[in-house]
């Protein structure tokens, strides 16, 4: 079990295999340490780019690119699923430190393999049957195997709701989507909560409070996150119980971000976890007594965590691209947004916008979570992302 400590050794490097959003706060965070970092991504004007200590321009989904950059760093991450395998494992091999463990990122990174391996353990999710292909699925359908309504999740690749097909009525079967996946019951869902859990190899585990979920009623889109969760403290320790368990069994370092429904039953069900960042996490940043991205860092160098406490309630919204822009990115509204105070905007350096995009984000704290929630309305209403 190495220690990597860049306070002590301030040559190590910490090397981040994707430049998005989760890579460029990951640099930040390690920035106001002064440790060093290193990005894999394709173009030095992605939001990582602008900040890391070192840029390799190059595709990490490729084996001879991400083992080439892993060879020149002391700690190697990730922000983003889609890395190449095989050149983790050989990097692994070589004696690199690789967090998280490629055997974890195996399983996670492929719903149905992710989703069996819960269901292995004893963890709650829902069940699931798997299918090759739409046609598969659709024949399935036709001879009165699978029922309406039933959710549709392509096994890998899918991101922000977009590998997931909902099929309410017979006409959203238009809506199912090609390739290998899994179906499974449609939940009834009371609310979406998420916690984050982070362990280092010396097998220490922590855990952020639980946050919460409010959706947008018709888009179905994430409105707002909130911190306290609300739920109390009863299912709040059953969520973070879970949580520490899926961690735990996955025998990972690093962060791992647990999804969850709990159901109008008052039933857990884990829907997915992410080894990484997450955007779920992003209030973290002023609101507790460290990030999830220092607590990233510290899990991955296997030095000692901190005790993620929450210092003050926390509303997130996200920042996404207005509808009907594309194109090189403008934003509006947002020194009125910082006047109210205890408003925390983070623009992530996209160049170009397009509907949706995630942009950028803001947190707003406040000692009463309503008041909070209520500015982050005001503020979803008065800045826009447009080009
Ligand atoms: P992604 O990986 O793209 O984030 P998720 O698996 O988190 O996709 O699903 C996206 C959303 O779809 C969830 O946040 C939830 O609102 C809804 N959803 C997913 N699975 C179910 C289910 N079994 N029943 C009801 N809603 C679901």
């Amino acid at each position: 079990m190495q220690i990597v400590n860049p306070f002590s050794t301030p040559d190590k490097v910490i090397g981040i295999c994707g430049g998005g959003q989760l890579g460029k706060m990951l640099c930040e965070a390690a920035s106001a340490w002064d440790w060093k970092t290193a990005v894999l991504d394709e173009s030095h004007d992605f939001p990582a780019g602008k900040i890391a200590h070192r840029f390799t321009e190059g595709d990490f989904t490729k084996y001879e690119d991400v083992l080439a950059f892993g060879k020149t760093v002391d700690v190697l991450t990730i922000e983003i699923e889609k890395v190449n395998l095989e050149a983790l494992i050989e990097l692994e091999k070589m004696g690199k430190i690789v967090h998280p463990s490629p055997a974890a990122l195996r399983i996670i990174r492929d719903k149905a393999l992710q989703k069996q391996f819960f269901i292995d353990q004893g963890l709650p999710t829902a069940e699931q049957f798997l299918f090759d292909s739409r046609e598969s699925l659709l024949e399935e359908f036709h001879a009165g195997k699978i029922t309406i309504p039933f959710v549709q999740k392509v096994r890998s690749g899918g991101y922000d709701g977009r590998g997931v097909a909902i099929i309410r009525k017979e006409e959203d079967l238009a809506l199912l989507l090609e390739g290998p996946c899994l179906v499974e019951a449609m939940v009834d869902i009371e609310t979406e909560v998420s916690v984050i859990a982070v362990r280092n190899e010396n097998g220490e585990i922590k855990t952020f409070p639980p946050v919460a979920m409010a959706f947008h009623p018709e888009a179905n889109l994430v409105e707002y996150l909130y911190c306290p969760s609300g739920l109390g403290p009863a299912l709040e320790l059953e969520a973070t119980q879970i949580a520490q368990a899926a961690i735990e069994s996955l025998e990972m370092s690093g962060l791992l971000a647990v999804e969850l429904f709990l159901t109008t039953d008052g039933d857990w069900l884990i829907n997915e976890v992410a080894p990484r960042p997450h955007n779920s996490g992003h209030h973290t940043i002023e609101c507790c007594s460290v990030s999830q991205f220092q607590q990233h860092l510290l899990a991955i160098c296997n030095l000692p965590l901190i005790d993620p406490q929450l210092l003050q309630p926390a509303v997130m919204i996200n920042l996404l691209g207005e509808e009907g822009y594309t194109g090189p990115v403008k934003y509006i509204g947002i020194e009125q947004a910082l006047r109210l105070g205890s408003v925390y905007v983070h623009l992530y350096g996209k160049e170009t916008t397009k509907p949706f995009r995630k942009m950028g984000h803001v947190t707003v704290s406040n000692r009463n979570v309503s008041s909070a929630i209520k500015t982050a309305n005001f503020i979803k209403d008065q800045i826009k992302v447009i080009a």
